[in-house]
């Protein structure tokens, strides 16, 4: 079976951990919960007809981004960008990670995910620069790690670029 290695990234409390226990354990938890070092979950889906193996990588704690360590991206096939619609600098941040990506390892598939979205009447979220990432090609999906809303759509998604290489946005 393919297997593919997934980063998540995005800045601090964006729901990078509740996103994967809610994608592989179909749970959610209120509480934070501090990750410790790097947490590998896997998960084996079918992607156009061909099972694949996404292995998840989700970084702790200190995962600002400038933090984040080479070695954790090293050897990815996509990853999955997060942000808080509740926080508006947080798209800043997943924006420097893409492009911290893009350099270092590729320009290898990746997926915008502004979660919370249960949360819309809060959001603070920058809808212009939302657009205007959508009209440079990026794949942009709302989500809930709490209601689940779009989650298993997300990661179908990202394996579905990754079985099925496109043009890559800048
Ligand atoms: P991480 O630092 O990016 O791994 O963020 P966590 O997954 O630990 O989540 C940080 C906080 O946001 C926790 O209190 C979660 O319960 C909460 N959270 C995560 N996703 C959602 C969501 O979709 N909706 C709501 N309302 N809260 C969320
Ligand atoms: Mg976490």
């Amino acid at each position: 079976m393919i297997k593919k290695k997934v980063c998540m990234l995005g800045a601090f409390a964006v729901g990078k951990t509740s996103l994967v226990q809610r994608y592989v354990n179909s749970i959610f938890h209120e509480k934070y919960q501090t990750t410790l070092g790097v947490k590998i979950d896997k998960k084996s889906i079918t992607s156009e007809g061909q099972p694949i193996e996404l292995i998840l990588w989700d970084l702790a704690g200190e995962d600002e981004f400038m933090e984040v360590r080479s070695a954790y991206l090293r050897g990815s096939a996509a990853v999955m960008l997060v942000a808080d619609g509740t926080r508006d600098e947080t798209l800043d941040i997943a924006i420097k990670l893409k492009n911290r990506v893009y350099s270092e390892v590729g320009t290898i598939p990746f997926i915008l995910l502004v979660n919370k979205s249960d949360l819309k009447d809060k959001w603070r979220i920058d809808q212009f620069m939302l657009d205007q990432l959508a009209n440079q090609g990026w794949e942009i999906l709302h989500t809930s790690a709490k209601s689940s809303e779009n989650v298993e759509d997300a990661f179908q998604r990202l394996a579905r670029q990754l079985i099925e290489p496109g043009e890559r946005p800048s």
